[in-house]
């Protein structure tokens, strides 16, 4: 959302809100209709907004809502949204008060932190909404069930104690228990086969307990694509809502997404150049014969990687443009000799298509040696977004 004193800006990254709708529908399509849907809309919904992408996940058949921070949840129920939240992420115990008034359920992974939200509940008189979370073979955050090796085990024994202990706490409610998969978009689902088996070992064992969760879920985009026996009750995609694939190697036939995020600026200032004219920090770019230089707005504090210094390309007319010199905090040259007739003010694509020419975030991340997640999450508060498909009631 740009602000009123920016009618014009100088950058802006624009979100197909329909995107992201046709995405969601995607999932539904994908999925058994008994199976609940919780849009991941964590780190601002990677970079396209988390209200917006919020509201039209919600509006194509998404349930719930997932974020990695209680601060995220929180935004959220001041915007309005009453669905389920769940926190993915760590939070301080002393922050239960918070989780309870805003009524955000919170992931649990380790008996000493459970027993600080049990604590914490107690003294309020209340009780904490809560997912249990297994480390089936992330490494991350989880009470440990993977077994340290080939072991013949399916779980790790003293993981059942555990979740038994953590569930019957006061004070805590477990709707659910969830896994998260470590490789789920490689070609190779063998580790995913694995963590998934680990997994519903564990909630089988449980059960026999008299332990019996109403919700389990696994599945990331990778698993909603590639793995149906991960769905469960419950799926939790991320970055396919947003119109990417999480890897090259999952199956790109078995749902069509649409990238949601293009990112646009126009040119500032274009130079006629003669031979041996030198561009930006450290003078890395002297130009080998007479050229245009175009200076645009758009530098390594709008999430423009310094690393992209005369290797990425935008689009100009329609015309892939190659960046020269140094990317700089606020401002990026590119060499637009070879582009007949440009002139400042004319749109340069980053990010997104132009013309028959296209920059996908994964042609960005390849440069970066990156994925697709971090060129989209990585894009600066200071760059307004500009919401393309705009819902009716705005
Ligand atoms: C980020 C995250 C997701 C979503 O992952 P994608 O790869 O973006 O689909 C799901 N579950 C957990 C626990 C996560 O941290």
């Amino acid at each position: 959302m740009s602000s009123p004193l920016e009618q014009n800006p100088l950058i802006w990254a624009e979100i197909d809100l329909q995107a992201i709708g046709h995405n969601c529908r995607e999932v539904k399509r994908v999925i058994p209709s008994n199976t609940l849907f919780m849009a991941v809309v964590k780190a601002n919904a990677c970079g396209h907004g988390a209200l917006e992408a919020a509201r039209t996940a919600l509006e194509n058949g998404a349930d719930r809502l997932g974020v990695a921070r209680m601060a995220e949840g929180i935004a959220l129920r001041q915007s309005g949204f009453q669905v389920p939240i769940l926190v993915l992420g760590p939070t301080d115990p002393a922050d239960t008060p918070s989780l309870l008034d805003y009524d955000l359920s919170q992931t649990i992974f380790d008996p000493e932190q459970a027993r600080g939200f049990s604590r914490q509940a107690l003294a309020l008189g209340k009780t904490l909404q809560a997912h249990l979370k297994i480390d089936t073979g992330m490494g991350r955050l989880g009470l440990v069930a993977a077994p340290d090796s080939e072991a013949p085990v399916p779980f790790k024994p003293e993981a059942l104690n555990q979740a038994l202990d953590i569930a019957r706490l006061p004070g805590l409610d477990f709707e659910g228990c969830y896994t998260h998969f470590a490789r789920a978009d490689s070609a190779d689902k063998t580790h995913a086969r694995g963590q998934l088996d680990c997994f519903l070992a564990l909630i089988r064992d449980l059960k026999k307990q008299g332990l019996e969760f109403k919700l389990s879920h696994a599945a990331n985009s990778a698993g909603v694509i590639d793995l149906p026996e991960s769905h469960l009750d419950m799926v939790r995609p991320g970055i396919m809502l947003y119109g990417l694939y999480p890897s090259k190697e999952v199956d790109q036939q078995a749902v069509s997404l649409k990238p949601a995020m293009s990112l646009k600026t126009r040119v500032a200032q274009i130079k006629k150049v003669g031979p041996g004219f030198v561009v930006s920090y450290g003078s890395t770019f002297a130009a080998r014969q007479a050229t245009s230089i175009a200076t645009l707005p758009v530098g390594y504090a709008d999430g423009y990687r310094r690393n992209l210094s005369s290797r990425a390309e935008m689009l100009v007319h329609g015309v892939r443009a190659p960046v020269v010199g140094r990317v700089c905090m606020d401002q990026t040259m590119l060499d637009v000799g070879h582009i007949p007739g440009v002139k400042a003010g004319d749109e340069v694509v980053i990010l997104g298509k132009q013309g028959e020419e296209s920059m996908p975030a994964e042609a960005l991340a390849d440069l970066l040696g990156s994925i697709n997640y971090e060129v989209v999450a990585g894009l600066m508060k200071r760059v307004p977004r500009v919401y393309t498909q705009l819902h009716p009631e705005g």
